[in-house]
């Protein structure tokens, strides 16, 4: 049975919850807010299936030549609503088109994230755009098992850990089944963004949120709050204190700071970034509205990606110069020395007052970290 002792073990996809038969394993939420599973000792039978499903103690590799694009979907209006280039839309809609099912992150009506399905074009607007939050995965595998067996196509998107629980809990590939992930930073605890979105709401109810609004402009990206009664509340993201706090890992999934699914050889068909450095190398995809990066990582991702170039603006580049600028794809994020501490206070002041007092940077580190920022440029000069 799963018996965890190290919570940096467990990244939280669901996927023993999902297989387990006497249905004796329960998500729970701990004090930071994040699900792990809770075995119920007097129902199970040890019988090792939920093991055999956790993708971190199973862990597959991956022997594949994953090629690059730079890409952009040439619809506007659905590129504008989306995170980078708005590549997920085209791959889902193929899907769809193929009355395939699409499972993907999105809001419910509390604004907290969750993983749903659907099958219609019209209801794809929930599954766009990242949400900086954990996403709750639920039943979702089960869902998955149920619809490959009726035969239909299933696209799933997901972080690569979900993608990985998913593969492990289904133990055997589908023909019918494409998987997307997404480079990954790491995903923020739920608690923390209800938290942050409680104090936002201040009793009103949202109509739309926003992570990556680009009013102005795809890289200083903004937050943007839409309120039933009309109001707006944009604030840039390098501004806002939420996404300081997440771009600065103090509040991501212990998991995430020794992420086992970072890697170049990934477990998904297709992955989908954003192409920060575009600018450097392929300055005519760069009009600031969001470019993707595109890794394709299997024949089938291949196919798919392939069926739909009608649909984009694509050219091939090179991996590792794309991924020279986006470490997220293959390295974890370091571990903020200040996060416990945040935990321990979370709840008991404002959330933007504290997450501003654990990011801010104290006057001797600014002077330290000029101070060697120019010793390193010297050396470098000496050096060169
Ligand atoms: C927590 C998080 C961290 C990220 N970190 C990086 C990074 O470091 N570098 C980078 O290049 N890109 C990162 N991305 C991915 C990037 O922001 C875009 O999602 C990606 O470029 C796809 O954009 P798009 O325009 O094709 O489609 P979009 O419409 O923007 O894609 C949305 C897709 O992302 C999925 N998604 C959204 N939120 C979540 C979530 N919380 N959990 C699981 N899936 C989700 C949806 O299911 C949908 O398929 C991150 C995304 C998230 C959610």
């Amino acid at each position: 049975m799963i018996n965890l002792t190290d919570k940096q073990c467990c990244c939280g996809c669901h996927a023993c919850y999902n297989c387990c038969p006497q249905k004796c394993i329960s998500m729970q939420s701990d004090v930071e807010g994040f699900w792990y599973p809770v075995v119920d000792l007097e129902r199970c039978t040890d019988c090792g299936l939920c093991e055999k499903a956790c993708p971190v103690l199973c862990k597959s590799t991956v022997d594949n030549h994953p090629l690059a694009y730079a890409c952009i979907n040439k619809d506007d209006k659905i590129r504008k609503q989306s995170s980078s280039g708005g590549v997920f839309t085209v791959i889902a809609e193929s899907v769809i088109a193929n009355h395939g099912v699409v499972f993907g992150a999105g809001f419910d009506e509390e604004f907290s994230v969750v993983h749903s399905w659907t099958d219609s074009i019209d209801s794809l607007g929930n599954f766009r755009g990242s949400k900086y939050v954990q996403s709750c995965i639920g039943d979702t595998y089960k869902q998955i098992r149920d619809f490959l067996k009726q035969g239909r196509q299933v696209l799933f998107s997901g972080t690569p850990c979900q993608v990985a629980g998913l593969r492990t809990y289904l133990g055997k590939d589908y023909e019918a089944l494409i998987c997307l992930d997404i480079v990954c930073h790491g995903v923020p605890s739920p608690l923390v963004w209800e938290k942050y979105r409680s104090k936002m709401a201040n009793n009103r109810a949202f109509k739309a949120i926003s992570f990556r609004d680009k009013i102005l402009g795809w890289r200083k990206y903004s937050i943007s709050f839409e309120f039933r009664e009309g109001e707006i509340l944009t604030e840039l993201g390098s501004e806002n204190k939420y996404v300081q706090g997440f771009l600065k890992n103090l509040y991501l999934r212990p998991s995430c700071y020794n992420c086992s699914f970072k890697s170049i050889n990934r477990q998904s068909d297709i992955t989908l970034a954003d192409f920060w450095g575009i600018e450097n190398v392929l300055p005519n995809f760069d009009d600031d509205r969001g470019t993707s990066l595109i890794l394709v990582n299997s024949g089938k991702g291949d196919v798919i990606f392939s069926s739909q170039a009608d649909k984009v603006y694509c050219e091939k580049v090179n991996i590792n110069l794309a991924l020279l600028y986006n470490p997220s794809a293959i390295k974890s994020v370091d571990y903020n020395p200040k996060r416990s501490l945040f935990f321990k206070e979370l709840g008991s002041t404002d959330i933007s007052q504290l997450v501003e007092r654990y990011t801010k940077v104290s006057f001797f580190r600014k002077v330290y970290v000029k101070g060697r920022t120019m010793l390193s440029r010297i050396k470098r000069q000496v050096i060169g």
